[in-house]
This record gives structure tokens, sequence and C-alpha cells, in this order.
């Protein structure tokens, strides 16, 4: 199964807002029931970045400059020096854009 940055932007978008529940959500790479969110954030704005990611194939995005929704948790910049968000193969919007081939 491939997946595109958009689909799991899609994905997090739908999370974060609560229509669709991260236990339920099937990861947009391998279908596993396995997604994790963290945010990551200071607490004077509660701005920072959201991850996404599938315990399962270890892939995820890296959502940079959002702040966190109202109802979800948050880890400070300290926190997550300590290692809360593993390593994960992180899908780059540019990684699925059309790339130019050369004609031989
Ligand atoms: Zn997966």
């Amino acid at each position: 199964m491939t997946s595109t940055y958009f689909d799991w932007l899609k994905l997090f978008g739908s999370v974060a807002k609560g229509t669709e529940s991260v236990d339920a959500a099937k990861c947009p790479r391998c279908g596993a029931r396995q997604l994790n969110v963290q945010y990551v954030a200071s607490p004077r704005d509660r701005i920072g970045y959201g991850t996404m990611w599938c315990e399962n194939c270890w892939h995820g995005i890296w959502i940079s400059r959002t702040n966190v929704p109202e109802g979800w948790s948050y880890a400070t910049f300290e926190e997550a020096e300590g290692g809360i968000i593993p390593d994960f193969v992180r899908i780059e919007p540019e990684e699925h854009a059309p790339r130019f081939e050369p004609r031989p």
C-alpha cells in the first residue's frame, strides 16, 4: 500500500479535530491500527509541532508550527528531548511530488 504525505495530513486533520479517533484510525501506509499522535508545544502559547506515526511500519509525519487543539495534551520541548517520540521514517511532502525524469 502506498501512502502520500497528503493521506497522512488528511488523517492527522481528522484525528486532531476528533472526527476520527486515533485508536480506530488505520495507518495510511500499512493499514494497522497502531497510530500514535504526539504534540510538542510551549505551555505559553500551545504552539509547537505535531507528529503522527505508526508503530507497525514506523512511518509518519511531522507537522511544524501548529497549535495544540482543544482537548489534546502535549509534551514540552524539554520533555520531547527525553525521547518520547521514537525514530520513524518521516514522510516528507516532497518525497511524493512528481519528479522530472530526463528522457534517455
Ligand atoms: Zn503503518
